[in-house]
């Protein structure tokens, strides 16, 4: 590669100096593999980035997308459309919770997150109940890099040096670690920790809350699970008091924890979803947010001719994308994705926690579904950026790392012999990174 190409492209979330020493381009992919330029295999522990969840280049996606780049390239989003938006509409909400019967189309998780603080917003006023603008995340939380998704988000790196982000937003506090280190899946204790929100309630008032987000599994800070009951006592708390509850599952949506959403595994659900990723396994931009019932009627209810929601983007909804949704979607039925990985969590959480006894240097272990984290001992994420490293380039695995942690989420297609390929290749680079 020339160096004006190099140099042409400012790279997101990359130490772009650092990188333009050494690339490794992925040149293609195919079913758990990522191909270097040198058609090297590199195999894919992450699903890219935790997206291609029925693997790389799957027949039935790629030819739905070629046919629809043939036939239609773009229409309008805003007051006409075309069929496949309806079409990938129906499908989603047909996997989605009972009640969630409505679909948003963005094209972005980051645009979903927004979308879904917006309708929040709108909702409350429109039932009554302007004076609820404040917003609650929580720590650790990772919501995209908009400025929605900033503000309501609790990870600390994507909002230092942004400004002040949106007013009237407060954290609840995260449950890393409370229940102790190498807990396999859900902790049993620590539900009360949702009473935080109590505390927020009686701080400024149900009467100024709006909404709640959370990710069910906070993934991009290294999988930390919920306790047992945590997420019910959320819902319960919202419930009490008139707030909205958002579930940000542009990770755990699609099979990732073994069912459609991470709502429909716990057993809860919230007024919202915002997904993406895994909508259309990574292959077209795509995000969307889940409303139920009551916001949508809320918001419907104004003058007729009147724009319910004054909000939408120029690709929402668009033809490419809708085409990968709809057989992305088809895709993960016909070969039972979501059974699949559901029966696979059990091997892969053994054979994950296998390693607690490798390396002292491990300090924690953490999984739910197909996701997984193995934490070092604080040293400013140099072992784990060093394990990664040698991972890819000597023993062509790909994860990735962040902080301390390095993160699993492989493609759902993962049969036995792949979990144990990535802990085999995990530990020797452990090892060799010491
Ligand atoms: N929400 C969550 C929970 C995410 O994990 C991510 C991305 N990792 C986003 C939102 C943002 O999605 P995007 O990068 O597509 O904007």
């Amino acid at each position: 590669m020339q160096q004006e190409q190099l140099s042409a492209y400012w790279m997101p979330f990359t130490a772009n100096r650092q990188f333009k020493q050494a690339p490794r381009l992925i040149a293609k992919a195919q079913g758990m593999h990522y191909y270097d330029s040198q058609d090297r295999p590199i195999l894919d522990g992450t699903a890219g980035l935790w997206c291609c969840n029925a693997g790389h280049n799957r027949t039935a996606i790629v030819e739905a997308i070629q046919q629809q780049a043939a036939t239609l390239d773009y229409a309008p989003s805003f007051q006409m459309g075309h069929l496949g938006a309806f079409e990938a509409a129906q499908a989603l909400v047909s996997i989605a919770p009972e009640g969630l019967t409505r679909a948003f189309f963005a094209n972005s998780g980051s645009e979903a997150v927004d979308s879904a603080l917006k309708i929040a917003l709108a909702y409350q006023r429109a039932k009554g109940e302007p004076s609820r603008t404040r917003l609650i995340g929580r720590e650790l939380g990772y919501h995209g890099v908009g400025f929605g998704g900033i503000s309501v988000g609790g990870l600390v790196n994507n909002r230092r040096g942004f400004g002040h982000g949106l007013s009237g937003v407060d954290h609840l506090s995260h449950n890393k670690g409370h229940a102790g280190r190498f807990v396999k899946g859900q902790a049993s204790e620590g539900a009360e920790r949702a009473d935080d929100l109590l505390a927020q309630i009686q701080l400024h008032g149900a009467e100024n809350i709006a909404a709640v987000i959370v990710e069910p599994v906070q993934g991009s800070a290294g999988v930390i699970v919920p306790p047992q009951g945590y997420l019910q006592r959320l819902r319960q708390i919202c419930d009490e008091h008139g707030i909205v509850l958002i579930f940000d599952e542009v990770i755990t949506g699609f099979g990732r924890i073994g069912a459609p959403f991470a709502a429909q595994r716990f057993g809860v659900t919230p007024d919202m979803i915002t997904c993406a990723k895994g909508l259309t396994s990574g292959t077209v931009p795509m995000g969307a947010v889940l409303v139920n019932d009551a916001i949508h009627d809320t918001l419907v209810q104004g003058p007729e001719g009147q724009i319910e929601l004054f909000h939408g983007y120029t690709y929402s909804g668009h033809p490419l994308a809708a085409a990968a949704a709809k057989a992305s979607l088809a895709l993960y039925q016909d070969e039972a994705l979501f059974d699949h990985a559901r029966e696979m969590e059990g091997y892969w959480q053994e054979a994950l926690h296998s390693l607690r006894d490798l390396d002292s240097g491990i300090v924690d272990i953490r999984n739910f579904g197909l996701m997984g984290a193995v934490e070092f001992a604080p040293e400013g994420g140099r072992r784990a950026y060093a394990v990664f490293e040698h991972a890819f380039h000597k023993e062509d695995l790909l994860l990735r790392a962040s902080g301390d942690f390095l993160v699993m989420s492989p493609p759902l297609i993962l049969q036995r012999s792949d979990v144990d390929a990535i802990i085999e290749r995990l530990s020797r680079a452990i090892h060799a990174q010491r």
